[in-house]
């Protein structure tokens, strides 16, 4: 029962636990003491755990930190009152992970506020999978988006364009573009988004139910080829 940083860190694999000061617990926009619950501390480190040790050395020479702490909005400022990509009227204390390029952090919250709830903070569900997909928008970023690729694109686009069921549509529309939930979102976000997600299949599942991994794979078979060629690229 991890109930503080040091013994989270006992929970990674040795691999990872030596990579200095890669995993933190942060609020208010820095790196700050905010001892966490031991049930998040293990799904944290289930999702940690699930990626090869050479994909994190990879993210820990590129300068990404994982950032753990209670609710997004609390650890960063910066998403108080932001717009959610895809999400129209939704704030960013709906979920519980995100990968921030500018500071290089994916972070990881353990908290949710459940939309429509106001105020009501549940522990989310999904923390070992939001980190796996944190991790693949670190690694899209540290490949100098491979998602963003005119072939990635060209390739995604293919695939997405064979999505004719209309709940298969809705099930996936966040990763898809270029509008989702009445929010424009732009091919390049869109391809990161899938970019994150099928490297989190890789590694045992993205966020959100089996069925939205297995429809993923069903529907972005190329697109999932291109993500392993990236991942077979770390040394
Ligand atoms: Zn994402």
């Amino acid at each position: 029962m991890a109930r503080d940083h040091a013994e989270f860190v006992r929970l990674l694999r040795a691999a990872i636990a030596a990579l200095a000061n890669y995993t933190t617990e942060w609020a208010g926009g820095q790196p700050a003491p905010n001892p966490r619950g031991p049930a998040f501390y293990r799904a944290v480190a289930e999702g940690m755990n699930s990626v090869e040790d050479r994909i994190h050395a990879f993210l820990h020479a590129n300068h990404c930190i994982v950032a753990l702490g209670d609710l997004l909005v609390n650890m960063q400022p910066r998403l108080i009152g932001a717009q959610l990509l895809g999400q129209s009227g939704w704030g960013w204390e709906t979920v519980s992970a995100y990968y921030d390029p500018v500071d290089g952090v994916a972070y990881v919250a353990e908290f949710i506020k459940q939309p429509f709830q106001p105020g009501a903070l549940v522990a989310d569900a999904d923390v070992e999978a939001g980190v796996r997909e944190e991790l693949g928008h670190a690694l899209d970023h540290a490949l100098h988006w491979p998602a963003h690729a005119p072939a990635f694109l060209a390739t995604y686009r293919a695939e997405a364009t064979r999505i004719t069921d209309p709940n298969d549509w809705q099930e996936l529309c966040y990763r898809l573009g270029p509008s989702c939930g009445g929010i424009q979102v732009t091919d390049e976000a869109a391809a990161s988004e899938l970019f994150a997600a099928l490297f989190a299949a890789r590694y045992g599942g993205a966020p959100g139910l089996p069925s939205q991994t297995q429809l993923l794979l069903q529907y972005f078979s190329q697109t999932y080829q291109l993500v392993l060629n990236e991942i077979a690229r770390i040394p």
